[in-house]
């Protein structure tokens, strides 16, 4: 039975020094201040990520080499593969988004799963104290936020639905091993806890002189006491370390500048959303004719043709999200600045739901890159993407970026 003895942490959203006791398999510790998950150890917290990242990599290369989707209409057939909804973009002159779309549901997940066999596997070795293990761990974390499988998953979907009523639609085996691989890659990526997989690879854990006298201090803000935590491997570190002692990453007290960076960010973010919503998003030919759609004309034409559910998906993915992400991060913005300790255990939820939904606005995007990439009938049926597309891209990345550069530790205490 594998357990994390007992220990201190440093709760990332909230800053406030908590004593874990020993916590066992299945057990999940959450922060006292502000309700935040800070440790948990699955069952088999070894075996199953290395096994199960194993599985994802085979089905992701069956889905790779395997006939994705095919549509057939007046006798003509087009396939895809799932390389294609990449590519496609490339040939209709859409380089960045293409790269962008590679990288999130290609690059950055495969990369992820080879993390977590290289480091789980050195740890079943017994070889954890290795210097790539820890390096490859510190990339996980941060490839994990951009990979968006289960986001294009959804896309795929809603894309399906639309098909139907178009053109006669045809399942391939690697739509089917894709199904598989995300229900496996999203088990892997979830079962990973920073605490438990650092103190897996670092005999050193809670060895800094700083840990002697920590015990006076629980339930007081880390920062207050001149602790920081280190975002990285979540270890304890003094005031005076510049680098973190056990992952030797960069640490500092607060994000630099979170504030001001937050706020530049999520105004271009607002900016982005004019053009995202002005221009067309999606244009379709058929039989010689062009007709372009903007991002919420297609929610209208889906309600009016009777897909509800479909509508009611992309006008909360695409419309609902942003402002809301937005709306949030202002807001959180000016409370730092304003309203210091007014419902803080609200305000880290909303931050939390702010991370989580991110990159969930991404679908039409990907609904748009599916289609332009399935349906190249020439006259009879073709689709594109529209410039709105690449502004709609940006707004989502300046988001996310935005909810990254804002420092939940500020709502909570004041240390510069
Ligand atoms: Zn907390
Ligand atoms: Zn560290």
């Amino acid at each position: 039975m594998e357990r994390l003895e007992e220990h201190f942490e440093i709760c990332p959203y909230c800053d406030t020094l908590t004593l874990v006791e020993g916590i066992e398999e299945g057990e999940r510790v959450c922060c006292t201040k502000c309700g935040s998950t800070l440790t948990f150890i699955i069952k088999n917290p070894i075996k199953i990520p290395f096994i199960y990242a194993c599985v994802s990599v085979f089905l992701f290369v069956c889905s790779e080499l395997l006939p994705f989707l095919g549509i057939t209409k007046m006798g003509i057939t087009a396939n895809m593969t799932l390389m294609e909804t990449a590519t496609s973009m490339f040939v209709d002159n859409y380089e960045f988004l293409a790269v962008f779309i590679y990288c999130n549901m290609q690059l950055f997940p495969i990369l992820c799963l080879f993390c977590i066999i290289f480091v789980y596997g050195c740890i079943l070795l017994k070889k954890s104290d290795n210097l790539m293990a820890k390096k490859l761990i510190k990339l996980f974390f941060h490839l994990k936020e951009w990979s968006m499988v289960e986001v294009f998953m959804i896309a795929i979907l809603v894309s399906m639905v639309k098909l139907v009523s178009m053109v006669e639609l045809q399942i391939g085996d690697g739509f089917i091993t894709f199904c598989l691989f995300l229900f496996f890659y999203v088990k892997t990526v979830s079962s990973v806890d920073k605490n438990y997989i650092w103190s897996k690879l670092t005999k050193l854990n809670n060895k800094h002189a700083i840990f002697n006298d920590l015990k006076k201090h629980i339930g007081q803000y880390a920062g207050e006491n001149n602790l920081i935590l280190c975002t990285n491997c979540n270890s304890i570190n003094h005031i005076s370390d510049k680098r973190c002692y056990l992952c030797k990453s960069k640490i500092d007290v607060r994000k630099k500048n979170s504030i001001q960076k937050c706020l530049a960010l999520a105004i271009a973010a607002t900016i982005m959303l004019i053009p995202a919503n002005v221009f067309p998003i999606m244009i379709t030919s058929s039989m010689g004719k062009n007709s372009a759609a903007t991002i919420f004309e297609g929610i209208i034409f889906m309600w009016d043709t009777g897909a509800y559910h479909i509508a009611l998906i992309i006008f909360i993915a695409s419309i609902m999200v942003p402002i809301f992400k937005i709306a949030v991060l202002l807001a959180l913005c000016y409370s730092v600045t304003k309203q210091k300790n007014a419902k803080l255990k609200i305000k880290t939820k909303l931050y939390g739901i702010t991370e989580f939904i991110g990159k969930w606005s991404m679908v039409d995007v990907f609904v748009v890159a599916v289609l332009s990439a399935l349906i190249k009938m020439g006259k009879v049926l073709s689709i594109y993407p529209g410039t709105a597309s690449l502004s709609f891209c940006a707004t989502v990345i300046l988001t996310m970026l935005a909810a990254n550069s804002f420092d939940p530790r500020t709502l909570w205490s004041d240390v510069k």
